[in-house]
């Protein structure tokens, strides 16, 4: 048996998979499939790709990132001497994040949980719990950790660090708006604009980002998110 395993739902993590799928292979995912980009409805979502990647490279696509075998907590697999376990550590980055470790060689994969300029996204996640899965990777000691996207860091804890620190960092920024009645618009003037036709540059990151995390601020500021 041949196991692909999709660490989250977003397109550019999972729109190979047909070709694995075909190939034989069988998938391992969260069945969470739900993200913003997907909001329009999936056909959509394929027109969008078109206008991205081209029809050329979305010949023959077709959805496979719908899990033959489920993880919505944690599952191992046994692979002869080796070991993979794959788990949901929270919706920090996404409804349907999972991690990957190898605990044998304490190799990480990350997911979008972690990217190499420490700007992860949380639109389809939430910054605080994407603060308490840093913490659930750094009590892992990873020798290594492989991010989302971008190089493998020399060290992985800097790399957590350096996102915790733009996590606390934005949500200290758009909390102190919230509490000073800045609007939205006021507390994101300081940031770049985003890029209209790059939705995951980092200027784009930084500000929908800071849009996401200026209403759970404003939440949590109104006691909305108290149970
Ligand atoms: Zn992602």
């Amino acid at each position: 048996m041949k196991w692909l395993i999709l660490t989250h739902h977003h397109p550019d993590h999972h729109f190979g998979a047909v070709v694995l799928r075909k190939a034989g292979a069988r998938v391992i995912a969260h069945p969470d499939r739900r993200v913003l980009a997907a909001e329009g409805g999936e056909d959509a979502l394929i027109a969008d790709w078109v206008r991205v990647v081209g029809l050329d490279a979305m010949r023959g696509f077709e959805f496979a990132d719908t899990p033959d075998r489920a993880v919505t907590t944690a599952d191992t697999l046994r692979l002869g001497e080796k070991s993979i376990v794959v788990a949901h550590p929270g919706a920090g980055h996404s409804a349907g994040d999972l991690l990957v470790w190898l605990p044998k060689e304490r190799v990480l994969f990350a997911g979008d949980v972690l990217v190499e300029d420490g700007v992860s996204m949380v639109v389809d996640g939430n910054a605080d719990e994407l603060l308490r899965v840093l913490d659930r990777v750094d009590s892992m000691h990873a020798a290594i950790v492989v991010p989302g996207h971008g190089a493998i860091p020399r060290r992985p804890a800097r790399l957590v660090q350096r996102t915790r620190g733009y996590l606390t960092g934005l949500q200290a920024e758009m909390r102190a708006g919230v509490e000073k009645a800045v609007p939205m618009r006021r507390a994101l003037a300081a940031l770049p604009p985003a890029d209209s036709t790059r939705p995951v540059s980092l200027n784009s990151r930084r500000r929908r980002n800071a849009a996401r995390v200026y209403v759970e601020e404003e939440r949590k500021y109104m006691g909305l998110d108290e149970p």
